[in-house]
């Protein structure tokens, strides 16, 4: 089944969407897995409705080499199988090598991820060192990013394009398409869309900012959970839907700084004069 990473800025709701989705996934029946690989180990919370107990890092610190999977898998909503990857002490050693560590000790638990689906959340700014690990070492094949229409968020994506692109040519990675977490920007959808088509790839969701992402993250929980009836899961369960069908896995085209810049003034002015 599919190996898929979530890639994107820090805080523009990868966790939230990750969860959402293997929440859908794991209800619509199939057996699903979410790695969390960024050093701030929330990314399965509202998955298991508090911060993950044991982290693979934690395991590694406290067990040496003896790592059980009852030590770092936890089963959350829907019993979707909950990894975190963990990270240093803060302000001490290197948290992309952190993940380096954290996915050596998982590939113990490949075999019984050969028929399962995965979603790794990584936090990508740059797809430096242990970050690019799941892009490069083969872990995951279908890679979304999530992106807001903002310049930061949009130069990150295009940076994490780059790396894509430059695995692409010795394995099987691909861009498997943008997911849009809107910021509220004027123009956001249209311009997402056009920053995807210039990548070479789709906008496959786009979802607005709703403040009952907020009300069940207060909960600590996914929105299928808190929510399912809401609109805002039924757009979570559609694009998990995608994630389960998608054959448009394509090379990215990175776009220059320029080009990136001059999208974003473009429906910026077109805002401007409305
Ligand atoms: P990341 O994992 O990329 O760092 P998170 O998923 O933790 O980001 O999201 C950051 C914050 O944004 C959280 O408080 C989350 O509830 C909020 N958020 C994410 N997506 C939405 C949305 N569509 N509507 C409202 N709030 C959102
Ligand atoms: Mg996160």
């Amino acid at each position: 089944m599919r190996k898929i990473a979530i890639y994107g800025k820090g805080g523009i709701g990868k966790s939230t969407t990750a969860a959402n989705l293997s929440a859908a996934l794991a209800q619509a029946g199939y057996p699903v897995w979410q790695i969390g690989c960024d050093p701030k180990n929330d990314s399965t919370r509202l998955l298991l409705g508090r911060i993950c107990p044991q982290t693979v890092l934690d395991a590694v610190r406290s067990q040496g080499e003896e790592l059980s999977v009852d030590q770092i898998v936890h089963r959350g909503f829907g019993n979707v199988k909950c990894v975190e990857a963990g990270g240093p002490e803060p302000g001490v050693g290197c948290a992309g090598r952190g993940i380096i560590i954290a996915l050596e000790k998982l590939k113990a638990l490949q075999t019984r991820m050969n028929d399962e689906l995965v979603l790794y959340d990584v936090l990508g700014d740059v797809v430096c060192g242990g970050f690019a690990v799941p892009i490069r070492e083969g872990y995951a094949s279908d890679i979304y990013i999530v992106s807001s229409g903002e310049l930061m968020s949009l130069y990150a994506a295009n940076n994490i394009a780059k790396g894509i692109a430059k695995y692409a040519g010795r394995g099987t990675v691909r861009l498997a398409g943008i997911i849009g977490n809107s910021r509220n920007i004027a123009g956001e959808r249209d311009l997402l869309h056009e920053f995807a088509l210039l990548l070479n790839t789709r906008l496959v969701a786009f979802l607005p900012r709703d403040s009952v992402v907020t009300q069940a993250e207060v909960q600590r929980q996914t929105v299928i959970q808190w929510a399912p009836r809401s609109t805002q899961a039924g757009l979570y369960r559609d694009l998990a839907d995608t994630l389960l069908t998608n054959s448009n896995l394509t090379v990215p085209t990175p776009l220059e700084l320029e080009q990136l810049e001059g999208l974003v003034l473009k429906y910026g002015a077109n805002a401007l004069a409305y």
